[in-house]
Parts: structure tokens; C-alpha cells; sequence
């Protein structure tokens, strides 16, 4: 059954540009470039659409369509076929910057789930790579200031302050854990609206100006045992003072798993400390 734009928008609101189009096994689907064209900015984008968005009872699962998949897929394994040559002589970070470059500056579909839109998952597929090599060069990306990231999802990387990423976790988890941890993005609204105000208001343009280059981005590994160490002592002298608190912490946890997460570490640090030409 061919796909009738024009059933879906009555009012002739939205102007259908279609890109492509696929037929599997006679179930149609297309890549369309859909616009409002009532507007009087621009308001357009790109969607991979099969028959399932037409239906008359449309589901709310029409985009877990297996045809659509289909054509994503089709569309990355062809630009492995036309850009996997350069991405395989690449530095895995390259190809990463590259696949975001050819997707959001030259607005190349790549075969990406929603157009436009890049998630880390989505380079792994388009590259064909495992999302465990991915983390940690997004990771470098972003400590080399190259690329940010939304969530999961790859943007600019905008120069401005911001703390050390253990201190945004740690406020990310203080804002959302009574809401139900993870909730949404209530921590992020509040770290923006923290950085935006420091950076806009104060001198410290940069995580760097505040905390020193060798606590930017990340907090070196000595201080962070140090705080660690000083914060489960704190903790224990509390718990073993309030009885509120420690009802609170049996509540969530059990002592003994709490002794055996502190051996497990305890064990790998003893291992750090080893000489490795003398242990086998
Ligand atoms: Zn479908």
C-alpha cells in the first residue's frame, strides 16, 4: 500500500519532500524531508516514514518498524561502502569527528536512527565498531575539547565553565535521587543553570581557571581517594552516632555488602602498590 502524504495532513500544513524510497516485500518507506510550510521560520526535518505512520490506527510502536530498520541499515552499510576505506586508516577518534561532521555540518544521512541525530550507539553501527571501543574515545573527544555530549547525544563542543565531572555527578545524584534516580534530566537543568550563571557572572570561564589543570576535567585519582576515604569515615562516625542515619543506610544497603565492595577495592589497591616485575 504506497504511502498517502496527504492523508496525514489535511490542512496542508507540512510540505513532504522525499529523498528516498523503499520498497520491502511491498511495505513502503522513505527518507522525507518534512517542512512547515505555515510558519515564518524555518521548521524542517528529516525522517525515516514507512506505511505504519499512515495507518489510520497508527501504534504508538510504528518506529520500532523492522522495515525501517531495514532501510537504516541498508543506508549505513552503504557508507561503510563509500567512506569505510578512509574511516579504517583513521584513528578511531578521526572517524568519529568525521561521521559527526558529514552528519551535522554537511547534513549527510548516514543511516543514523533519527536523521540528524547522533547517538553514540549510532556511530558504533555506522562505523561497525563495538560501543566498549566508542566510550572511551568519546571520552578523549571530549577532554580534548573537540566534542560534547548531550546525554548520549554527540553536539559542539562549547568552551564555558563547568566543574569536574565527579562533582557533576555528584549533583546530578543529589537533585534526582529523591525524584527516582535517574530522573530525566533534573540534574543537568540544574548543573546548566549553575555553570551558565558562574560563567556568565564571575571570571571563571573555563573548569580549568577554578580547579587547576590537573583537576579539569577529571579529579586526580590521589585526591579523589583521599576525599573518598575521609567521606566513608565521616559516614561511618555518623551512623554510628545517629540512629536515624544508619536506620536510613540499612534501609538501602546491608553492612556486609558494604565490607565486601571495601575488600574487593582493598584487594585492587593492594595489587597497585605490587613491584610488577617481581609478582608473576
Ligand atoms: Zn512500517
Amino acid at each position: 500500500m504506497p504511502i498517502d502524504f496527504a492523508k496525514s495532513d489535511p490542512q496542508g500544513v507540512l510540505r513532504f519532500t522525499v529523498l528516498r524510497q523503499w520498497n520491502f516485500d511491498g511495505h513502503e518507506v522513505v527518507l522525507v524531508t518534512l517542512e512547515n510550510i505555515k510558519t515564518d521560520y524555518e521548521c524542517k526535518s528529516d525522517e525515516v516514514m514507512c506505511e505504519c505512520d499512515f495507518a489510520d490506527n497508527r501504534s504508538l510502536d510504528a518506529h520500532k518498524c523492522p522495515s525501517k530498520q531495514r532501510a537504516r541499515d541498508e543506508v549505513a552499510a552503504e557508507s561503510r561502502a563509500k567512506y569505510g576505506g578512509q574511516w579504517k586508516t583513521m584513528d578511531l577518534k578521526d572517524a568519529i569527528l568525521d561521521v559527526y561532521g558529514r552528519v551535522r555540518k554537511h547534513k549527510e544521512y548516514l543511516g543514523e536512527y533519527h536523521p540528524g541525530t547522533l547517538y553514540v550507539h549510532d556511530v558504533a553501527r555506522i562505523l561497525d565498531r563495538d560501543l566498549g571501543e566508542l566510550h572511551p574515545a568519546c571520552r578523549q573527544l571530549f577532554v580534548e575539547e573537540k566534542l560534547d555530549f548531550n546525554g548520549m547525544i554527540l553536539c559542539d563542543y562549547e568552551s564555558r565553565f563547568r566543574f569536574p565531572q565527579e562533582i557533576q555527578q555528584l549533583f546530578r545524584y543529589l537533585v534526582e535521587e529523591p525524584l527516582g534516580w535517574p530522573n530525566g534530566e533534573a540534574g543537568d537543568c540544574m548543573l546548566a543553570t549553575i555553570e551558565a550563571a558562574i560563567n556568565e557572572h564571575t571570571d571563571y570561564k573555563h573548569g580549568k581557571q577554578a580547579f587547576w589543570e590537573h583537576n579539569y576535567p577529571n579529579i586526580e585519582p590521589h585526591l579523589l581517594i583521599m576525599f573518598g576515604t575521609i567521606w566513608l569515615e565521616t559516614a561511618l562516625v555518623r551512623l554510628e552516632a545517629d540512629p536515624k542515619a544508619k536506620a536510613e543506610y540499612l534501609k538501602w544497603a546491608k553492612p556486609s555488602m558494604t565490607v565486601k565492595d571495601l575488600r574487593q577495592l582493598a584487594r585492587r589497591f593492594a595489587q597497585l602498590g605490587r613491584d610488577p616485575k617481581k609478582s608473576p
